[in-house]
């Protein structure tokens, strides 16, 4: 790891060990999530005015009217995506800053990540380069398609809410494959999780949450 990436006062590795400390008191428990989030620097994914915040669990603003989510979400989405047993290849829609990607290519073998505003994909390209993350391809298109190509995936990870979750995304989900999204009209989403069983959908609502909307076409 570079100094760059080890931080230092509101980045440094004291702080980080707070911020799991609370991710714990919150409730996740996999190991491997709050061990991955401890060795993600957040602060390389946030404009470095901000970098003395990134370890706050809160989300933060990056450009483009996006946000970087909490960290609690991004470890409580990715524990839940990891429930099910490992995951080979995970799709994810909403690269935005890279963070939640970077999380998730730590853990599984492969992530395919979709964005629909171009000026973001160079900047998130540039920081998995950085980190030495390579099993991330990453692709600027609407969400909504997924990304067949790749199809089918074990886990998909939605980042932005839609109203409703689009069709193609369930289909690209591989027999026993999971899907998590925020799901709903601002200031009433529910995170919610999305099973493929041998005869239908399972759907379970989970919790409540607050994303920016996943949109329609690209920018
Ligand atoms: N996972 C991101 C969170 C980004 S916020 C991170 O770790 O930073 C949500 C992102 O979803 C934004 O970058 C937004 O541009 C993108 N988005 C919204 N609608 C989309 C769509 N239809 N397809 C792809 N990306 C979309």
């Amino acid at each position: 790891m570079n100094t760059r990436h080890l931080g230092i006062g509101m980045t440094s590795q004291r702080t980080r060990a707070r911020l799991i400390e609370r991710l714990r008191r919150e409730g996740i428990q996999n190991p491997a999530v709050l061990e991955t989030i401890y060795n993600t620097p957040r602060h390389i994914f946030v404009d470095e005015a901000l970098a003395s915040r990134a370890y706050e669990d809160t989300a933060l603003p990056i450009g483009h009217g996006q946000t970087i989510s909490q960290p609690y979400i991004v470890a409580r989405m990715t524990e839940v995506l990891l429930e099910g047993g490992p995951l080979a290849k995970v799709l994810e829609v909403g690269t935005g800053c890279g963070y939640q990607a970077a999380v998730l290519a730590r853990l599984v073998d492969h992530v395919y990540t979709v964005e629909r505003v171009d000026a973001m994909i160079a900047q998130a390209r540039q920081r998995f380069q950085e980190l030495g993350l390579r099993n991330i391809r990453v692709r600027h298109g609407d969400g909504k398609d997924g990304w067949a190509q790749y199809a089918p995936y074990d886990g998909i990870i939605v980042t932005a809410a839609p109203t409703e979750i689009p069709q193609t995304l369930l289909e690209q989900l591989a027999p026993n494959g999971r899907l998590i999204a925020p799901l709903g009209a601002a200031g009433q989403q529910q995170l919610t999780l999305f099973i493929r069983k041998a005869d239908c959908i399972e759907k379970r609502e989970l919790e409540a949450v607050s994303f920016v909307p996943l949109r329609t076409g690209v920018h």
